[in-house]
Formats: structure tokens, sequence, C-alpha cells
């Protein structure tokens, strides 16, 4: 039996019933009161009245009868529809749920239920809206991200593609093809790592050894390895040396990973003649890493995106198509491993040029 009338017969017998119950238990009580009451009127009329005993009870129990059926006939009626309205506010509700669970079934995201009232089904509606609008916005990123690897992805193989043909048709001397090849084959590689890499990090899938790491060695092994890479730039790298009893807790090979994101982020963006500082201080929840530049600086509309994955401003978007510019991936994984370490990555720049990347990393447990 569909849901309807299953709702409407169970409330209606349940009037019903209650109804009925109380038909018979004033029928069978009625006689006492009223026996009582044609006593009493006896009594009041004198003797004549004795004769009237009898018609004066039928006369009463047939309209205290008639009564209670025209009351229970009526409070019949109305409960009844009273039952069907409330069936079918249920049942409603839980054929629009069907209906849009199908139509999410069917890949149609952007399905809503109404959202009337302020009872359970009104909840019930309210959490199916914000699933659907969670799994929306999961098929937007995963198209997205599509679009974009198959977007990177075209680039150096176009450009592998031309250097094949030229090598096929002679046109390039093997050395140079084969230089050329190694190098657009190494870009794929890095990007196929980075975008696994990313993936993992956003489903916090990532493998962490976390423990107690001086903060002096992180940023001694950074500026190791990226003093030559700045000077070849013709930047120069200022790292002011930790104390050694600044810790933090992590894992080292991410927090050097996050580290090495900021700055090879600060030597691609900063032009020539440029300073990238680095240093550490301790704040009231653990110790701030500050890597700043005196490049280009970052618009407000920038700072606020470039964490997400793919996001690149025009500078860095004019510098890929030259071969210099990044995936739009690294802030994506530095934050995201920043965060797996229960610390973060924020962005600070002024009107005036210049960013500011804080790395933030929770005091180690042991000086
Ligand atoms: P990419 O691989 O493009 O460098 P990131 O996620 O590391 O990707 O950075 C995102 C964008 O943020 C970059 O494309 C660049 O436009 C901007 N950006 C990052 N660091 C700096 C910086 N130090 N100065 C100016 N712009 C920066």
């Amino acid at each position: 039996m569909r849901l309807l009338p299953r709702l409407f017969l169970s409330h209606a017998s349940v009037v019903a019933l209650t109804v009925a119950a109380l038909f018979v238990l004033a029928e069978l009580l009625a006689p006492t009161f009223i026996s009582h009451h044609v006593e009493e009127m006896a009594a009041l009329i004198g003797p004549a009245g004795r004769s009237l005993r009898d018609d004066l009870s039928r006369g009463m129990r047939d309209t205290f009868t008639g009564a209670l059926l025209v009351a229970s006939g009526i409070a019949l009626c109305l409960s009844f529809l009273t039952a069907y309205l409330a069936a079918r506010r249920v049942v409603r509700a839980v054929r629009l749920l069907s209906a849009g669970s199908l139509a999410i079934a069917e890949g149609n995201y952007l399905r809503r239920l109404p959202e009337e009232g302020q009872d359970e089904l009104t909840d019930l509606a309210r959490n199916f809206n914000r699933m659907a609008r969670t799994l929306a916005e999961v098929e937007a990123s995963r198209v997205e991200l599509i679009t974009n690897v198959a977007h990177e992805l075209r680039t150096p193989l176009t450009a592998l593609q031309g250097y094949a043909e030229a090598l096929n048709d002679g046109v390039l001397p093997p050395g140079h093809a084969s230089a050329a090849i190694l190098r657009e084959t190494r870009a794929m590689e890095r990007l196929t790592g980075d975008l696994s890499l990313v993936s993992r990090v956003e489903a916090g899938k990532i493998d962490l050894q976390v423990r107690t790491i001086t903060v002096a060695d992180l940023l001694s092994a950074a500026q190791e390895r990226f003093s030559l890479l700045a000077e070849n730039r013709g930047l120069t790298l200022v790292v002011t040396p930790a104390e050694q009893a600044l810790t933090v807790q992590a894992d080292p090979e991410r927090a050097a990973q996050v580290l090495a994101n900021l700055l090879s982020n600060a030597v691609k963006y900063t032009p020539p003649g440029g300073t990238i500082r680095v240093a550490a201080a301790q704040t009231a929840k653990g110790v701030a890493i500050r890597v700043q530049d005196d490049g280009p600086g970052l618009a407000p509309e920038d700072q606020r995106r470039i964490f997400e994955r793919f996001y690149r401003t025009d500078l860095s978007r004019s510098r890929a198509a030259t071969g210099g510019g990044g995936t739009g991936v690294g802030l994506t994984i530095a934050r995201g491993l920043a965060r797996a370490m229960v610390g973060d990555v924020t962005v600070f720049s002024s009107a005036v040029g210049g960013s500011v990347f804080t790395f933030s990393l929770p005091a180690g447990t042991s000086a």
C-alpha cells in the first residue's frame, strides 16, 4: 500500500477507535446519570410525575444518543480531514526528497528542495540542500581539475611533439633535440608529481613523521639549498640564524618542502637585484617563519586566491608562456602540508610591493 493511504488509515483508525470508545462509554454511563435526574424531576412534579418517569427517561436518552451521534460524526469528519492533511504533508516531503535524490543520482546537482517551515521535515530538506551544494562544488572542482591538468599537460606535450618532428625531419641536431626532450619530460614529471601530491594533500592522505625539530637546522638547510640559485638570479638571500632553543613539532621533510616552495616562489618572482629575507620568531602558539621579498607583491584579490589550486597571477601566467612561471599548485601544497602539521601559511603584501609569506608551526615539545 502507498504511503498516503497507509498514513491516513493509521491516523483515521486511531481517531475512529477513540470516538467509538467514547461513544460506548457515554452510552454505558448515561442511564445512571439520566435516572438520577429523572428521579429528581419526578419528585419535583409530585404524584403525577411518577407516571411520566418512563417517558422522561426515554426522551432524555434519545436526545443524549442523538446529540452524541451528531457530535461523533462531526468529530470524525474533522479528524479525518486533519489526518489526511497531515499525511499529505509528510508524503509530499518524502516525494520531493525522493525526486531530489533521483535528480542528484542522475547528476543534476542543481536540484534543491523547498525549505518552508520549522519542523524536522524542513531540517531534512535543508540538510539535503546542503549535501547537494557540496556535491555540486566537488563536481565543479573535479571538472576544473581535469581541465587544468589537460591544459598543463598540453604545453610540454606540444613541445615534445615539435622536437620529435624536428628530429624526424632532420631540422634539429640529435644532441640539441634530446636535451630539449629531456627538459620537457622532466617538466611533465614534476607536474605529475605535484598533481599527485596536491590531491593527496587535499584528501588528507599524507603520511607525516612528526617530531620535534630545531628551526635553526630547517633554516640553514634552506639557505644551503637556495643561496646559489638566488645568486645566479642576481638576488641576495639573507637568512637570520634562529636560536637553537627554537623548536617546532613537524615532519622535517614536509616542513623543508613548505619552506622550499615559499623560497622558490620568492626567487622566481623577485626581479634581479632584489633581496629575500628569511627569519623565525616565537609566537603565542609556536613559531612563525617569515619569507619576505621585495618583488612585485600581490594585489588584495590575488592574496585571497593564490592558495587555490592552479591559481596564478597575470605575472606568473605571462612568465609561464616563456617557461619561467609555475603551475599554480606550489602554494596549495605548501598550505595543505602546513595545515596537516597543525600550522598554516599566510600571505601579506602591501600596496608598495614586496610579499611576506608566514609559515607557522606548533612549538616543539622539548627544547
Ligand atoms: P606557481 O607554481 O605558479 O608559482 P604557486 O601556487 O606557488 O604557483 O603560486 C601561486 C601564484 O602566486 C603564482 O603563480 C604567483 O602569481 C603568485 N606568487 C607566489 N609567490 C609570490 C611572490 N613571492 N611574489 C609574487 N607573486 C607570488
